[in-house]
């Protein structure tokens, strides 16, 4: 009796052997009619999709996510009614490096989420800080590659990088995070999840909401020291991919508790400073935490590249009761997301098992192109008499927008609020936040990576940069900085 666990070709004909080419006796030619062998290395050469650009290294799992309160008050979302439970996908991730690099460089940490809801999947595209570099997407490209890699030596480079944050000030807040303690996180189980964007809820009055999702550890804040960080390089490249995968292994299931912040719609008008300014946070005075659920991790991924490398997560899938806000940064996001998936999945990247809905029915109108797995059939036009498909607002909802002001069309900054500037919220972070030995750790990291090639007059414009974020903490790095270029 044959074993039923024989080899055979993608077409599933079996083959005869899975060491040796067909060659022209023993030492002869190999045949270019060894079909076997030719899917092998063409199927090999086509391996590998282009990794992300940026967020290129990452690893994940599912979960669930169950609601904990009832926020109906807020949002007629139905996966945040009162005991709703999701499954749920997320990607952790560096920022900056490529697929290989390690993960304990200083970088933010991707936190991207997937709720597979009953009214189709609605993405969360955050990061493991409140605050971003920036708030105009037309800056977002010339911010990445300053943070990658040189074009004549494919070097990372700290000089650009500075060269960068320090003529782009509104940075100040989101460098203040990445040099400080939560640069480096201890593992991605450790870290929050912010949403950082402001988002729209819509309750089942059409009252509107602007929201911010905070999804805080239950594991507790925890992270590592450069010297750590440093080592483990060398030690474990792998190192949170590893620490998740293993703690979920072992059963030791990692969760976050998601608190909102809620601001009433009229509040944004006349608010101190710009609430949809992604480089600030709403202070939790002003809006206190509210408690909406606990997210869990509870199974492993069993195939890295179908489920988490092929994970297409983009701010665009919002669900009904959910929208946009005008922060720039994410309406720009709402474009890029799908376009990068589309370059590096496929246009039908949304019919990959991990990216289809799993508690909702798919009825587009979408058909054909690449690699298309299933047609909806006819009719393939709408309007139809054919008992097609038809849109009905009164299940998707009022689209969750706003009126605008009209007026010409610019390229200008947003309109500034009473208290809108660059350095305080950063000052806010040193001086309220930190102790004397977080500012201390504050100052040493930076120093140590204005140290490692930053170049004149870059130099001299990041002392400017942290004497105004805050005057004691500039005086320091200037002095700890010029003392060690005397040594
Ligand atoms: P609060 O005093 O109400 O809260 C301070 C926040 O700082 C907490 O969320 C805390 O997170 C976080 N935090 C503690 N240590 C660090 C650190 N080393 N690096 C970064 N964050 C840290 O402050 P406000 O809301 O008035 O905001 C003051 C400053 O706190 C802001 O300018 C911002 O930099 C920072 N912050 C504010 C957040 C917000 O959404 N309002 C969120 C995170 C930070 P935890 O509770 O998890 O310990």
């Amino acid at each position: 009796m044959a074993d039923p666990n024989f080899t055979t070709d993608d077409a599933g004909i079996p083959v005869y052997s899975d060491e040796h080419s067909l060659t022209v006796g023993r030492d002869g030619p190999v045949l270019m009619q060894d079909h076997y062998l030719i899917e092998k290395m063409a199927q090999f050469n086509r391996e590998r999709v282009p990794e992300r650009q940026p967020h290129a290294k990452g690893g994940g799992a599912f979960g669930r996510f169950e609601v904990t309160n009832d926020v109906s008050a807020y949002t007629k979302t139905d996966m945040f009614q009162p005991g709703k439970v999701t499954e749920t996908l997320i990607r952790f991730s560096t920022v900056a490096g490529e697929r290989g690099s390690p993960d304990t460089w200083r970088d933010p940490r991707g936190f991207a989420i997937k709720f597979y809801t009953e009214q189709g999947n609605f993405d969360m595209v955050g990061n493991n800080t409140p605050v971003f570099f920036m708030r105009d997407p037309m800056k977002f490209q010339d911010f990445i590659r300053s943070q990658k890699r040189r074009a004549d030596n494919n070097l990372r480079d700290h000089d650009m990088q500075w060269d960068f944050w320090t003529l782009s000030p509104e940075s100040a807040h989101q460098v203040t995070w990445l040099m400080g303690d939560r640069g480096i996180p201890r593992s991605w189980r450790h870290m929050n999840g912010y949403s950082s964007h402001t988002y729209m809820w819509v309750n089942a009055d059409g009252e509107r909401f602007w929201v911010k999702y905070h999804f805080k550890t239950d594991q507790g804040v925890e992270c590592l020291t450069q010297e750590e960080a440093d080592r483990l390089v060398s030690e474990d490249t792998d190192y949170h991919v590893r620490d998740l995968w293993q703690s979920i292994d072992r059963g030791d299931l990692p969760s976050w508790t998601l608190k909102m912040q809620i601001m009433p719609f009229e509040d944004a008008v006349d608010y101190r400073f710009n609430p949809f300014d992604l480089t600030k946070v709403w202070p939790h005075s002003d809006y206190p935490l509210v408690e909406v659920g606990k997210m869990t991790l509870d199974r492993n991924p069993d195939d890295y590249h179908t489920q988490i490398e092929q994970a297409a997560f983009e701010p665009s899938s919002m669900v009904p009761g959910t929208g946009p806000s005008p922060d720039k940064m994410l309406l720009g996001r709402l474009f890029s997301y799908p376009d990068s998936h589309r370059h590096r999945i496929g246009a039908n990247y949304k019919e990959l098992p991990v990216n289809m809905p799993h508690a909702a029915t798919v009825r587009s109108y979408s058909k054909d192109g690449s690699m298309r797995r299933d047609n909806p059939g006819d009719p393939v036009y709408v309007p139809n008499s054919k008992g097609g498909p038809h849109a009905d607002p009164a299940v998707a909802g009022d689209p969750a927008g706003w009126r605008t002001e009209g007026g010409e069309m610019v390229r200008e900054a947003y309109t500034l609020h009473e208290q809108d500037d660059d350095w305080g919220q950063a000052g806010t972070l040193v001086r309220d936040v930190l102790d004397d030995a977080g500012r201390q750790r504050l100052a040493d990291n930076i120093v140590g990576h204005l140290l490692d090639g930053v170049t004149e007059p870059v130099l001299a414009r990041a002392f400017d940069y942290w004497k105004h974020v805050d005057a004691d903490l500039g005086a320091k790095v200037e002095s700890q900085v010029r003392a060690q270029q005397g040594q």
